[in-house]
């Protein structure tokens, strides 16, 4: 069988031979493994230093004119399913408590019969504990998998949009007024139908590419990534084309729940946002993220897309790929 040479099983390997200069190289291995660990936690606490993006004189002197912005932060495809070390339950903890901003509320797009977490009882008791905790929810799937709205049969469509609203219904009390169509894909038709049921479609400004169902996991280029999305957000308030809503300008900022890294980093997330702001000079409102759930869906509801023939930015290659079907 072949052995690999990790850094672990390398320190074990030297340290089976006991001669003392050995143990020096041991000990001076150590030592620099240990430094990097150090560094690695202090840059992950305090979110890095992120360069400044310069901008144009008139892009400068656009923002002046404009409202502070606000992070609204909505949550893909949960609940979670695992009973144990469930990464939805661990993004609520954050939320509630964390040294950015605590008592965040968010919007989270849920699938309330997705297999063996939606539609079991605890899926739902996360789902009762998001609305408890003062989070909202929105329109994601009503189906076993993950199913493009657009993929459906109107029949088939109809009962799923009727069954989520029902569910999320009986958990929240009221029907939801936010939908975001699985893999941001939605036509004349869907647009239509939502629109029946009382919803409006809301997609993203910033996007964590953290979708497990796109085979993404851990985002190692999580600040650069932010940070060219809000460069181009800050571009698009520039120019006025992002409404203000009660007074600051709401960023939308797409996570999924049901990713473990992204639950497991869940605050320096936050941290990232803030230092995003700042490294392309887009002023915070006085609570950079939302604390009241009305407020949220006011926010969602004012970003909204209004019309099924509106051209709207979608994350990663998703604009490309739907262009061509
Ligand atoms: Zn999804």
């Amino acid at each position: 069988m072949m052995t690999f040479l990790t850094p672990k099983n390398h320190l074990r390997a030297m340290s089976t031979a006991p001669s003392k200069a050995v143990s020096s190289i041991l000990g001076r291995f150590k030592h620099i493994i240990t430094g990097v660990i150090i560094v690695s936690m202090v840059l992950g606490a305090a979110g890095c230093a992120i360069t400044p993006v310069p901008m144009s004189a008139q892009t400068a002197a656009a923002l002046k004119t404009q409202q502070p912005i606000r992070f609204l932060l909505t949550f893909d495809d949960g609940p979670a399913r695992p009973r144990t070390d469930n990464s939805t339950l661990s993004i609520l903890n954050t939320l509630a408590l964390n040294p950015v901003q605590p008592g965040i509320k968010a919007l989270f797009f849920v699938q309330t019969r997705s297999s063996g977490a939606g539609e079991t009882a605890f899926g739902r008791s996360i789902l009762e504990r998001e609305v408890a905790e003062g989070h909202l929810l929105g329109f994601h799937t009503a189906t076993p998998r993950h199913a493009n709205h657009r993929f459906l049969t109107p029949e088939k469509l109809e009962a799923s949009l009727n069954d989520g609203i029902g569910d999320i219904v009986a958990i929240q009390g009221s029907a939801p007024k936010l939908v975001r169509p699985p893999f941001w894909n939605y036509d004349k038709r869907t647009f239509g139908v939502y629109q029946e049921h009382g919803m409006h479609i809301l997609l993203t400004d910033l996007s964590a590419n953290d979708g497990k169902i796109y085979g993404f996991k851990a985002s190692l280029r999580r600040r650069s990534n932010m940070l060219h999305m809000l460069t181009d957000v800050r571009e698009r308030i520039a120019a006025g084309e992002l409404p203000a809503v009660d007074g600051s300008i709401p960023v939308v900022v797409t996570f999924h729940d049901i990713n473990g890294y992204t639950a497991d980093h869940m605050a320096e997330y936050l941290q990232i946002l803030l230092d995003c702001a700042r490294a392309v000079a887009l002023p915070t409102a006085p609570k950079a993220f939302y604390d009241n759930k009305e407020e949220a869906e006011r926010a969602a509801l004012g970003r909204s897309v209004l019309s099924g023939d509106q051209n709207t930015h979608l994350p990663g290659f998703w604009n490309f790929l739907w262009a061509w079907m």
